[in-house]
This record gives C-alpha cells, structure tokens and sequence, in this order.
C-alpha cells in the first residue's frame, strides 16, 4: 500500500471519529504552518479557551482580588484540582492527590518518603529503561542514603514485567519505582500485578504517570498503589512548565515522612510557629508557595476529559497507534524503519516509537516543513498522539512526509 492510500484511509476514519470536533477546540489546529502536530505527549496543545482563562485569572483573581485571593480559594486550588485529576484521570478517592513543584521534585519527594517507611531495608528497584529523571533521582537517594539500585533490564520494544519485577524484589527491597506508560517504547505496564509482587515482598511501589495521565485510564485506589507522580503539561495540556501531581494511598498519608517540610505542608503555616508539624493530609506534602497561575490551564483540559470520559479517550487512542502502526509496516518497513513498541494495542500507550538510523538527521527537516514528532536517541522517532487534539490525517501525513525523505535517500544511494 501506498502512502496515499493511507491518506485516503485517514479521511475516512476522521470523518467516522465520534471525537474528530474536539479537535477545533484546540488552538492552533487550523494553522497551516504545522500540518502535523506529533508532541503531544511532550507537550500538549492549549485549548482556545485558555488564554481567556489566564486573562480571566490576571484581570480578575490577581489584578482584582490581589493578596486576599489566598484566603479566597488560591490556597485550596493545589488540592481541588489534585482532587479533579484524581476523579477525572486516576481512579483516585478525594483527599489524595494534590498540584505541586515538577515532576522530578515530587519523585524525589514520594521516593525518599517511601525508604523512610522502610527504613530497614536497602535496595530500590528501578529499570534501565526508565525515563532519565526518574533513574537519576533514584540514583542520588541512594548515594544520599547508602542504599543500592536493583536494575531491572527490559525489551527494547516492551518495559518492565510481573516476571521481571518478581525476579528482582526481595526481603531488601524497600520501594520499586516504574513507568505505567514507559517514554520510549509506550509500553504500559501491569501496575495491579506488578504492585501486588511488590506488596507481596514488603515493600513499597512508586509508579510515574507522566507518559499516561490523560490518555490511558488508571485505577490508582483499585489497583492498590501506595504512591504515584506524574506531569501535567503533557496529556493534561497544563502549558510548559505546569507543576505536577502526586498520589498518595490514604493508608499512608497520617505516616508520610516527606523530605522537603516546608511552611505551607505544615499544621498551622500561619502561626508562623517555632516547630514544624505536618499537616494533616495530602497537604504535608507540599512544601512552599503553590504555583497557582500554572493550574489554569490544566483545569479546562480537565473539564473537557470529565465531559469526554476516560474510556472514550482511551478508545480513540487505541485507533491512532494502530493505523500508525498499520502505516508504518505497510510505507515505512519496506524501507528497513522498525516499530520499537509493543504490537498489541492493549500493551500500548498514546505513541509509539519507530526506529531508524536515517532518523536523527531527518528530524530537523520533518520540523522545517511542519512536520513536528520528536526524536529519541539512538535512532527513534516518536510519534505522540494527543486523543483528543491529533486527527488520522496527522498520522498519515508525517509517515507519507519520512517515506518521502526515505525514498529520496535511496534514489540519491542508487
Ligand atoms: C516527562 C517525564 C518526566 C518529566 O519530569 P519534569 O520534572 O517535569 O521535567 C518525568 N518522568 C517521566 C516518565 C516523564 O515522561
């Protein structure tokens, strides 16, 4: 097959998508200038209503209300909106989830938190394969507080397994940190069975869901997990540098031994008291001044997932990888490119990666032309796609673009 009738095929299958007009909700989806929009999982598109909401916000909250706006909302907001993405993302309980710092902050905070709570072992647990954050965070803990990393090593194409974590948990194991959707290869990972071996070994399970929230459903609460983190400028569409969120199981929230107690994680912040206590609750997990402005935006995206549902989502992300997937085999395998995630949609997250070595030098003229994926050493192009923001034609248009680049390569070899 061809890449026009690949082309072909990705009408069709616009003009079938029950989701194809959220779409327009986007802003920039009807620029020209970028015919293909693959990043989502990197950075998500803002929604047209978001400049209002930011307007709104500076005109009205911090321009009107000024310092008053902290006793008026601005101090909650961090926990509504945990709260909102716990409901509409997480399959998480109210009082949970809370917004606060990056990603990797966060990691480190859960992470040190959990050793704490097992303060007489020694190994974490990690895979090779992990996103770099998570790996280097891992490792500075373990310098910090003279333990060992246990790595796990996973398929190129795949990330870590039941069988896998089994094979590395042990009576020293006090925590496992994984990826649900691994970064590369979009692997999704068996959180319920990996948390239960873990469990099972006495220790304690950190899952990352930056690479998920928001496109693939979790069940935190039914799946049993003690702790989880996971950034929100990606499928939560919060723009770039939006703070993230993190999940801590109610059983642990009255023990949590968080690292970083600051004044507003504390008891009573406006006493200005002489001793830290922790709050009560999530919030003893936040450590200074909420990034308030950076929740705006995150919250219309969360408004538009409530409304759409989770398992819609998930339904309409399934179709982009596998006519991706589909169009790749069919244009791109002839010219040697190699699908390096999982072949089972069900195994699979929002992108996939596909693997070349025509690709690093590739990449920047894909850019030029508006062509927008990203690349992902040694030889990966990902291909991230938005549910809710990426249409079939996208799909079909960037691998019609690096067949394009792939044939003149070889025409040029000949
Ligand atoms: C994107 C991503 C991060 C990013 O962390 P920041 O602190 O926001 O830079 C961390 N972990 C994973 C798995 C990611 O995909």
């Amino acid at each position: 097959m061809t890449s026009s009738t690949f082309a072909d095929r990705a009408a069709e299958l616009d003009a079938a998508d029950p989701l194809a007009r959220h779409r327009a909700l986007f802003l920039g989806t009807a620029d020209a200038s970028v015919r293909s929009y693959l990043d989502g999982n990197s950075l998500g598109r803002p929604l047209a209503v978001t400049p209002g909401s930011l307007t709104a916000f500076v005109g009205e909250q911090w321009g009107g209300r000024l310092i008053r706006g902290w006793d008026e909302g601005w101090l909650e907001l961090p926990q509504q909106v945990g709260d909102k993405i716990g409901r509409v993302a997480l399959g998480a309980a109210e009082g949970q989830c809370i917004v606060a710092d990056s990603t990797s902050v966060l990691l480190y905070k859960l992470a040190r938190a959990a050793v704490a709570a097992r303060p007489e072992r020694t190994e974490i647990v990690v895979d090779r394969d992990n996103f770099p954050t998570d790996r280097f965070i891992v490792e500075g803990i373990a310098r910090e507080r003279n333990l060992t990393v246990r790595w796990i090593d996973v398929a190129y194409d795949g990330g870590a397994t039941t069988v896998d974590v089994a094979g590395a948990v042990g009576p020293q194991t006090a925590l496992v940190l994984l990826s649900h959707v691994a970064y590369r290869s979009g692997h999704i990972a068996d959180v319920e069975g990996i948390t239960r071996v873990v469990h099972d070994a006495g220790a304690l399970v950190l899952w990352d869901l930056s690479h998920s929230v928001g496109s693939v459903p979790a069940e935190l609460d039914a799946w049993d997990v003690d702790f989880a983190a996971g950034c929100s400028y990606k499928y939560l569409n919060g723009g770039p540098g939006a703070p993230a969120w993190a999940y801590v199981a109610e059983r642990h929230l009255a023990t949590l031994d968080q690292p970083i107690p600051g004044w507003l994680g504390s008891a009573d912040p406006f006493t200005m008291g002489a001793a830290y206590r922790p709050a009560d609750g999530i919030r003893r997990l936040v450590s200074g001044t909420p990034p308030i402005v950076g929740m705006i935006a995150m919250r219309d995206m969360l408004d538009l997932l409530e409304d759409v549902g989770m398992p819609a989502v998930r339904t309409k992300s399934e179709r982009l990888t596998a006519f991706a997937v589909e169009a790749v085999e069919a244009v791109l395998a002839p010219h040697g490119v190699v699908v390096a995630s999982p072949r089972d949609p069900a195994r699979r997250g929002g992108h996939i990666t596909i693997d070349h070595p025509a690709f690093a030098a590739m990449v920047p003229d894909l850019w030029a032309d508006g062509i927008i994926p990203d690349y992902r050493n040694p030889n990966g192009i990902r291909l991230g796609l938005s549910p809710l923001s990426t249409s079939f034609a996208e799909v079909a248009m960037a691998i019609g673009a690096i067949a394009e680049r792939l044939d003149r390569a070889a025409d040029a070899d000949r």
